[in-house]
């Protein structure tokens, strides 16, 4: 195919504990050949490095093959990543990880441009180009993932704001709980992420698992409703019995929405938002969820704040959403053809 009507497109990566997701991004967000394959965390930064690299020198040919032309890669990875594109931090799920120059590794294994962010950040720029957001025309959101920890991001303008370092968005360390916090992964304690978290969620099911495991099932309706017993704590087993109208997992819920709505209502006070995006495992709860978190930020809100209302999108790109994103931060920095 001649080189002159091919078009072009960025390599997209985004790096997980356990996931790489990888996917070739057209400059109208349309992706090819997304797919994933195990981090393989365990084996250290030289063999993450090298799946990288091999797909970095494999994937020109593949772009080829799509009538496409590779001008540059783009990479979300966990960890704290600075303005040069070098990860200033990461944590055990990336053993190695600290002090990488991602960006300098891509460009010299593709002899392309390459941009390298943190995963959220690489997200909400990706809801910031083709989600929800950007169908809604905004252009200053937050966006929080309720996942394994909470991740976070606030878009100004339809930009990242990075702070000082570029490691703004922490939300998950937000300090909830003084005296007497649950330690965090951090180092401190009483960390938001400790408390609405999934693995939060776990634990607070744990908490308020009755002796008998046959009393989430009891509706209000059919107090003696004890059929199929539900193995805690598992939050998606917690949800369906809250969804068919067991109070107990119903109360479960309502108590950690109020854990989440916590720390939005500080970030609403903080940042005066109103809009967040949320991504995450919890966000495949949707709006049963979703909206009982809203009533609770509105309940906890001081009522100058609430302007038009706080309002809560479910995030729309799912699993794809980091390595479009990662594209898209590429795409900002080239010039337009
Ligand atoms: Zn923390």
């Amino acid at each position: 195919m001649e080189d002159s009507i091919m078009q072009d497109a960025v390599l997209g990566f985004d790096l997980g504990g356990t996931r790489i997701k990888m996917g070739i991004v057209e400059r109208s967000g349309r992706v090819h050949g997304f797919r994933s394959t195990s981090t393989d965390s365990a084996k250290g930064r030289a063999h993450l490095l090298n799946v990288l690299r091999q797909i970095g020198q494999s994937a020109p040919g593949e772009a080829a093959s799509l009538g496409l032309r590779l001008v540059g890669v783009g990479i979300g990875t966990a960890g704290f990543v600075d303005a040069q594109g070098r990860v200033a931090y990461a944590t055990e799920n990336l053993p190695g990880w600290t002090g990488t120059n991602l960006k300098k590794e891509l460009e010299e294994a593709t002899g392309l441009p390459a941009a390298a962010l943190n995963d959220v950040h690489a997200m909400a720029l990706g809801e910031a180009w083709l989600g929800l957001p950007a169908s809604r025309g905004l252009r200053d959101f937050v966006c929080v993932t309720l996942g394994t920890g909470i991740g976070g991001c606030l878009i100004q303008n339809g930009q990242i704001f990075g702070g000082r370092d570029g490691y703004a968005g922490g939300f998950g360390h937000q300090i909830v709980m003084q005296e007497g916090g649950i330690s965090c992964g951090c180092g401190s304690s009483g960390c938001w992420e400790s408390y609405a978290s999934v693995n939060a969620l776990k634990r607070l099911i744990a908490e308020r698992l009755p002796s008998d495991p046959a009393e989430i099932n009891r509706t209000a309706d059919d107090p003696q409703n004890v059929s199929s017993p539900i193995p805690l704590p598992d939050p998606r087993q917690l949800f369906e019995a809250a969804r068919s109208g067991s109070s107990l997992a119903l109360a479960i819920v309502d108590e950690y929405a109020s854990r989440v709505a916590v720390g939005l209502v500080n970030l609403v006070h903080t940042l005066n938002v109103g809009d967040f995006v949320i991504g995450g495992a919890i966000a495949a709860q949707g709006d049963f969820l979703l909206r009982r978190i809203a009533g609770e930020v509105e309940r906890q809100i001081m009522p100058v704040y609430r302007g038009e209302g706080i309002t809560l999108h479910p995030a729309t790109l799912g699993e794809q959403a980091g390595v479009i994103g990662a594209a898209s931060a590429l795409w900002r920095d080239l010039p337009m053809k």
